[in-house]
């Protein structure tokens, strides 16, 4: 099948990487001819055609998407003759943090508690209610930490509002985590439904750093938990394609952060560490063929992202269980410029091929 793919960037490219064995070809509309996915399929971009999306409906027999922050009206106009995976509802729903926690609420999905703040007296009250510490985040838009203000105190309120610009926000109650975890799932056109074994996510500045996959100690409860809530937000929304949530783990369980209608860098391990990549599952998904099998092949695996700097990609070249994927960018500051995959038969052979890694990142 041909596959439109709305944005150009990474997640477009491995996409590519792995839906052509399967014998699909690949459309990107993005901004410009240099983009991450640009050589791995027709480039419809904007620079040298103004109707550079029109273009790739006329290409494609299917069209997905990179980014929740997708346009949605452009999303309806192409549901009127093309497929659209996933579906308006899951892009709907995802692109608004304050709609993304009253369905988590609607399943009694626990979430923190939350109060939307569209003026500084909204902000005043929601204090009041939710108490500090509480994040302060862009209802919309906002993605690797940006549009968030952490406050710890109420001498603060008059500058967390302002650094909203005035637009429509969201007080959380901060969680007291263990850990970040998230869950990565495919439900296909069929309603078949498949989950990966739910992974260990450090940040660092905002920006996911590092994978662990699985994550470790995780008791066979909490996964099904974890699998329940997907089940009941896969189902709900008809949802077509890979799903992405963020956990918190707590004293107190599960505690669903935010989810992503999207292949996720989380899920990136996948690529040497399970049967099937999430990338070639969403494929399959979008274009009706079954899902592939998402067990992982190694007991250990993780992914190490590069960040920045291309520094650490000599040292995996050298590093027999490390695998290598650039994304054709340019070195900038906090920039995702590829990954590294690491798998292992050990605990003690992951972390010591991480700690080779990571002391080259920012
Ligand atoms: P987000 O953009 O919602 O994924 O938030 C970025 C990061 O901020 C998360 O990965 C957490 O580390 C942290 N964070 C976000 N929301 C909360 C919260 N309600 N309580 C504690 N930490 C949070």
């Amino acid at each position: 099948m041909k596959i439109g793919v709305l944005g150009a960037g990474q997640l477009g490219r491995m996409m590519a990487i792995s839906g052509y064995p399967l014998n699909h070809q690949f459309g990107f509309s993005g901004n410009s001819n240099d983009e991450p996915s640009s050589l791995l399929g027709h480039m419809f971009a904007l620079e040298d055609n103004k109707d550079s999306i029109e273009s790739l409906i006329t290409f494609a027999d299917v069209i997905t998407y990179e980014s929740e922050n997708t346009d949605i009206e452009v999303v309806r106009e192409i549901n009127k003759n093309i497929p659209v995976y996933p579906g308006e509802k899951s892009l709907f729903t995802t692109q608004h943090r304050g709609r993304e926690k009253a369905l988590f609420d609607q399943f009694n999905i626990p979430c923190a508690p939350y109060k939307m703040v569209n003026s500084e007296q909204d902000l005043v009250d929601a204090v009041n209610t939710i108490g500090l510490p509480a994040i302060l985040k862009t209802a919309t838009e906002g993605y690797d930490g940006k549009g968030q203000f952490l406050m710890r105190d109420t001498s603060e309120i008059t500058k967390a509002w302002k650094s909203m610009n005035g637009v429509e926000s969201i007080l959380e109650g901060f969680v007291n985590f263990k850990r970040e975890l998230s869950l990565i799932a495919v439900r296909g056109i069929d309603n078949d439904h498949k989950y990966y074994p739910l992974v260990e996510n450090t940040h660092h500045n905002g920006i996911l750093r590092l994978t662990i996959a699985p994550a470790q100690a995780i008791d066979s409860k909490v996964q099904e938990t974890a699998e329940h809530y997907m089940q009941t937000l896969l189902d709900e929304m008809n949802h077509v394609g890979v799903l992405t949530i963020e956990l918190f783990e707590t004293e107190d369980g599960l505690v669903v952060n935010e989810m992503a209608p999207r292949v996720h860098n989380s899920g990136h391990w996948s690529i040497e560490g399970a049967n099937t990549s999430q990338f070639e599952n969403h494929v399959r998904a979008i274009t009706g063929m079954p899902l592939g099998d998402t067990t992982p092949i190694h007991s250990f695996s993780a992914m190490v992202n590069i960040i920045g700097k291309s520094g650490p990609t000599e040292i995996a070249l050298n590093m027999p269980n490390a695998h290598l994927h650039l994304y054709d960018k340019e070195e900038r500051t906090g920039r995702k410029l590829g990954h590294i995959n690491i798998t292992a038969n050990s605990q003690a052979e992951l972390d010591t091929s991480i700690a080779k890694l990571v002391d080259f990142l920012p």
